[in-house]
């Protein structure tokens, strides 16, 4: 095990908990099995968490948690449901791990979604995205996110890429929009 980046996930969550400077709204692009959502319930008052995947969804609502508002739809459409500005949001892409590999986050929702929460990133505010470019369908999302991203004003936006530079078999990748004050 090492200690700074043992997974993009674990990353993303030091970075959120060191760096954002705002714990009011969140939103988990992708509740998957639930542990950003766990993560984040615990940092921010309020979270909003979205799946396709109702089974995701029904899961989690176990789980009790009252500041916790889950979605059963896509984080393309997250503005129809949320009104506040928000001060993180984490998007942990791909397919639900032991679940149904066909089921994938896709460049064209993914990108639509992260272009609308560029919009309603509150200011000093963290955009957390977790890349799994091993497959095909995430190589294609990885490369229109940056091309997207690239494009950033860095007047307003700090924008960083974390790649394992010594680990084989297309490792992940964590990228961190961070909204300037
Ligand atoms: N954050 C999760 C966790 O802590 O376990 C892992 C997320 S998993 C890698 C990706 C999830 O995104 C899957 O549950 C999948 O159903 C969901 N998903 C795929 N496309 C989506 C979309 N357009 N909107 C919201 N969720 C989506």
């Amino acid at each position: 095990m090492f200690e700074y980046a043992n997974s993009v996930s674990e990353l993303a969550q030091f970075i959120i908990k060191n760096y954002c400077r705002n714990f009011n709204f969140a939103v988990d692009a992708t509740l998957g099995n639930g542990h950003d959502t766990d993560f984040l319930s615990t940092l921010f008052s309020k979270v909003y968490s979205f799946d396709i995947q109702k089974c995701a969804i029904d899961n989690y609502k176990k789980s009790n948690k009252n500041n916790v508002k889950l979605i059963n739809d896509s984080h393309e459409y997250i503005d129809k449901y949320i009104e506040e500005k928000i001060d993180c949001f984490i998007y942990n892409l791909g397919y639900l791990p032991g679940g149904d590999k066909s089921i994938t986050t896709k460049a064209n929702s993914t990108l639509n979604s992260i272009i609308k929460a560029t919009k309603i990133i509150n200011n000093n505010g963290i955009i957390a995205i977790c890349m799994y470019v091993g497959h095909q369908e995430g190589e294609k999302e990885k490369n229109c996110i940056l091309n997207f991203v690239q494009e950033l004003s860095k007047k307003n936006f700090n924008v960083t890429l974390h790649k394992y530079i010594n680990r084989t078999n297309n490792p992940p990748m964590l990228l961190i929009i961070e909204k300037n004050s």
